[in-house]
């Protein structure tokens, strides 16, 4: 069975220590393990990443050098990221169509930040005093530690990896310890293409050991970080001693925000994907139904067609359509969710936890439930999981408030045919992103990220590059100084 090893200065390390299993979870049996590192490995990781920042080909390279290696990054990923579709199912049981998908267009994150570090010059600043120009210059800032969650380590990965080494930093990547193999694969790859060594090093274990002692390290100078409220708020925490800026992309309880007069098969679809695709493993799964009284009924009974016919299977089986969960402990927490909607006294119309019974592995299938209240855990909490919670409305103002009842605000969705009120409800809603008509897309070019409970600062777009910079200013005066005591 293989053991995964983290990767310092371009090699796998040796390992005699502990390690961690990794589950498959469509068979709940082990398939690999994964060094448990702890603080010495994050000390040599940060030490070697800060060395390749202060020395040799990559901090010598100018941003267009940098881009050039970008690109050859992108290249290789092109011709190899078959290499990584099993790795990940095999640690987080996504299904093969949603990781193929994913994959193949992996490249294309890196190439987008290659523009972007081609486009960095020096800006020249507007200043009212006169005799004396200034100009803002773009500084990396030297070792940045990226913390990856399980959902979709490698996209994930992508959206920190790409603009913090197109900026010009180094990076440390500490993926979920549930899901590190692919992570390892690519880097490997990465390494092949001609990323130097020390520029992107990989340690693998427990959040709390080792992710925390690369937060912690004295040489660590950004932090950015994906996955839940809890870990963001324990990373910004120890970011704080050393007062080490981070970006938080945290969890979500999306509202789907339905008016009757929508295009319902349209809307279905939308729906259906918010929810049930990567099995509500997505942190902008819309999860809170708020739908207009008079549809209710008619999108009710299509959305229960619909997902009473989605098929369970092996995430590697092309034809599956629900795949696991991604592991033990999550399928606990999913499945004592819905055992408290329903004590909380939520309707199931459809239960998931009954389609899935008798499989080998963490299966859970599409879950629905009305009669929700918005006191109701389920409507207050990141479930995370295939359910879809229904709350209906009267009028447009109730809709908006009730999206807006939630500790979260990472993405919604508005569904209508009425374009001035699908405007006005996107103006309303407190969230990162509002999808009308639409939903879940991300694409480099449009920011993502969250406000309240979900997060601070935001990933791609033009302006990502700048969260791994920071300006220097220098003035230049043109004229003699006046003797300042005349
Ligand atoms: P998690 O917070 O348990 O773990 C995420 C990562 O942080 C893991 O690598 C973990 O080992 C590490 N970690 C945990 N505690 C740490 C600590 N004290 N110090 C340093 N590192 C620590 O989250 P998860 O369960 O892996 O991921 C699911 C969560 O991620 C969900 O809440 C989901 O909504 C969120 N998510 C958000 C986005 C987004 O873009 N906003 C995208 C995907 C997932």
């Amino acid at each position: 069975m293989k053991t995964y090893t983290p990767f310092i200065s371009g090699a796998f390390l040796p390992w005699q220590g502990e390690t961690i299993p990794s589950i498959d979870p469509a068979s709940g049996t082990e398939w690999s393990r994964v060094a448990r590192c702890g603080a010495s490995e994050a000390d040599a990781a940060i030490r070697d990443a800060d060395l390749a920042f202060r020395k040799g080909p990559w901090a010598s390279a100018t941003p267009s050098e940098r881009a050039d290696m970008l690109d050859a990054l992108a290249d290789t990923l092109e011709i190899h990221w078959e290499e990584l579709v099993e790795p990940e199912i095999r640690d987080n049981g996504k299904r093969i169509t949603e990781v193929r998908g994913q994959f193949a267009g992996l490249h294309s994150w890196y190439r987008y930040f290659a523009a972007e570090a081609r486009k960095l010059t020096p800006e020249t600043q507007d200043n009212a005093i006169p005799n004396v120009t200034s100009v803002g210059h773009w500084l990396p800032y030297g070792v940045v530690v990226a913390i990856t969650p399980w959902n979709s380590p490698l996209m994930i990965l992508a959206w920190k990896l790409a603009p913090a080494l197109a900026a010009g930093n180094t990076v440390v990547v500490k993926p979920s310890e549930m899901t590190s193999a692919s992570t390892l694969e690519f880097t490997r790859l990465a390494h092949q293409s001609g990323l130097p060594p020390g520029v992107l090093n990989v340690v693998t274990g427990l959040g709390h050991e080792v992710g925390e002692a690369l937060v912690r390290h004295p040489l660590t100078r950004k932090v950015t970080f994906t996955g839940s409220d809890f870990g963001g708020r324990k990373v910004a925490e120890a970011a704080s001693v050393g007062v080490v800026p981070t970006t938080l992309e945290l969890g979500g309880k999306s509202p789907q925000v339905v008016f009757a007069d929508c295009d319902l098969e349209n809307t279905v679809n939308g729906v259906l994907s918010g929810i049930f695709l990567s099995n509500g493993q997505t942190c902008v799964a819309g999860s809170r139904l708020i739908v207009e009284a008079p549809v209710k009924d008619a999108l009710v009974t299509r959305l229960l067609e619909r997902a009473r016919g989605l098929r369970l299977g092996d995430p590697m089986d092309p034809a599956t359509q629900v795949a696991p969960l991604a592991n033990e402990p999550h399928l606990r927490k999913v499945t004592s969710m819905i055992a408290q909607a329903k004590a909380d006294g939520a309707d199931c119309l459809l239960d998931g936890t009954q389609t899935a019974q008798g499989m080998r592995g963490y299966y859970v299938g599409p879950t629905i439930f009305d009669q929700v209240r918005p006191d109701m855990q389920l409507w207050r909490e990141e479930v995370f999981g295939p359910v879809l919670a229904i709350i209906p409305f009267d009028t447009e103002e109730e809709a908006i408030a009730l999206a807006n009842d939630s500790d979260y605000g990472l993405a919604a969705g508005v569904w209508t045919s009425d374009a001035a009120k699908g405007a006005r409800v996107a103006d309303g809603i407190l969230s990162g992103t509002v999808y009308i008509n639409h939903y879940r897309s991300v694409d480099p070019g449009s920011p993502i990220g969250g406000i309240k409970l979900s997060g601070y600062g935001r990933e791609l777009g033009p302006d990502a590059i700048k969260d791994f910079l920071q300006v220097k200013s220098v003035w230049t005066g043109t004229a003699p100084v006046p003797d300042p005591f005349p």
